[in-house]
């Protein structure tokens, strides 16, 4: 993954989780947690991790989600 796809798709999270699944019942339509860009893959405050929605996402934006940990670790359970 290219650094500017990174930057792409951290710029469009606005540094909110980007979360919406129905499952996880969020107040509102995304899960919006604030996040912390320097705390990429940190299970803490602001922690994030970067979701990527097809096995081969390569460069294509849209193929990858900013979840903040909490998410990240409930779709994982799924
Ligand atoms: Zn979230
Ligand atoms: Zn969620």
């Amino acid at each position: 993954m290219l650094t500017e796809v990174f930057e792409k798709v951290w710029q469009r999270s606005g540094g909110k989780c980007e979360c919406a699944r129905p499952s996880h019942n969020h107040s509102y339509i995304k899960c919006n947690k604030k996040l912390v860009r320097e705390m990429q893959d940190k299970p803490a405050l602001g922690g994030w991790k970067l979701y990527q929605h097809f096995a081969y996402g390569g460069n294509d934006v849209s193929a990858y989600a900013v979840y903040c940990w909490e998410c990240y670790r409930k779709i994982a359970e799924e």
